[in-house]
């Protein structure tokens, strides 16, 4: 007997044969797929680290982040202008103000732009606005979204619902796929699973960046952030991830400078820029150190 809808990495070839490692076998898909955003990388020895606030609050707020990630060596700049919220009566985001100030701060530094859509009504103007689209955990099974998305031709940051399987996770991949946008990089941001809750806000997977690894071909990142919730735990979160083969992190940062009001949105995770500063340092380590076992095949 088998129980509808109960599906397993064995149909993964059936759910998601686009992304599929197991059935594409063409030149770029026998090593991991580049996913190329601007200049940026995803894919390739040096794991990307996007860094930014939670959510774009101000100008002057985003640009100070924004300039403090790039003087700590980050390659992407992150930051919600749509706050996906637990209650309707917390800040939203600014929208699509948010999304002109983070062009603003993306063009200042340089850095490449990835920002949340939600709604697939707004897909046109975050994809105007930003070099990546995130799709966040919530939506990862909004089918409409991640259909437009697809056509939008844009890259998509496809973030791991809180509850979603690897099957249900690739299949929301192959949706974006189905449509000739093959431009995703996956992202695993915790899970709820016990203990989450008693003494870290989600689980990190860990484990599930060599599972898609095996499975398909395309980049997959970490969001140390969303994954623990405490900001003391990031910089591990983040070293962990990158020793276990992540192609790159995603981090939640805030200013820390005297004077400075604390972010409105999950606060307790922020990291300071002089932590950002040494996970990048600790990324590059490893990019050398990776590089030279390669060259010297040891
Ligand atoms: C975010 O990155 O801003 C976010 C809301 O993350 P998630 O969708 O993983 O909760
Ligand atoms: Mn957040």
């Amino acid at each position: 007997m088998s129980i509808a809808g109960n599906v397993g990495l064995r149909d993964l070839p059936r759910i998601c044969p686009l992304i599929s490692r197991r059935v594409q076998s063409s030149a770029d898909t026998t090593e991991t797929r580049v996913v190329q955003v601007g200049p940026v990388r995803f894919g390739e020895t040096r794991p990307v680290v996007i860094a930014g606030p939670c959510a774009v609050e101000s100008r002057e707020q985003t640009l100070q982040v924004a300039r403090a990630v790039k003087a700590a060596g980050a390659e992407m700049l992150r930051g919600g202008a749509f706050k996906p919220r637990t209650s309707p009566h917390d800040f939203q985001g600014l929208g699509v103000e948010g999304l002109k100030i983070l062009w603003e701060a993306g063009r200042e530094t340089g850095l490449p732009i990835v920002t949340e859509v939600m709604d697939p009504r707004l897909v046109q103007i975050v994809g105007k606005y930003a070099d990546m689209l995130q799709i966040g955990s919530r939506n990862m099974q909004n089918y409409p979204l991640l259909v437009e998305a697809g056509r939008s031709g844009k890259p998509v940051l496809l973030k791991r619902g809180m509850a979603a399987s690897l099957c249900e996770w690739l299949g929301a991949a192959e949706y974006v796929a189905k449509e000739g946008n093959l431009e995703i990089v996956l992202c695993e941001r915790g899970i709820k699973a016990f203990p989450a809750g008693e003494y870290s806000r989600n689980v990190l997977d860990l484990n599930v960046i060599p599972a898609v690894k095996e499975e398909t071909f395309l980049p997959v990142i970490v969001d140390p952030s969303h994954a623990t919730g405490v900001a003391s735990m990031i910089e591990g979160a983040s070293c962990a991830a990158i020793q276990y083969g992540s192609h790159g992190l995603i981090i939640e940062v805030a200013c820390d400078d005297e004077g400075t009001a604390p972010p409105k949105c999950d606060a307790a995770q922020a990291i300071n820029p002089a932590t950002l500063k040494r996970i990048v340092r600790f990324v590059d380590a490893q990019t050398e150190s990776k590089a030279m076992r390669k060259a010297h095949a040891f």
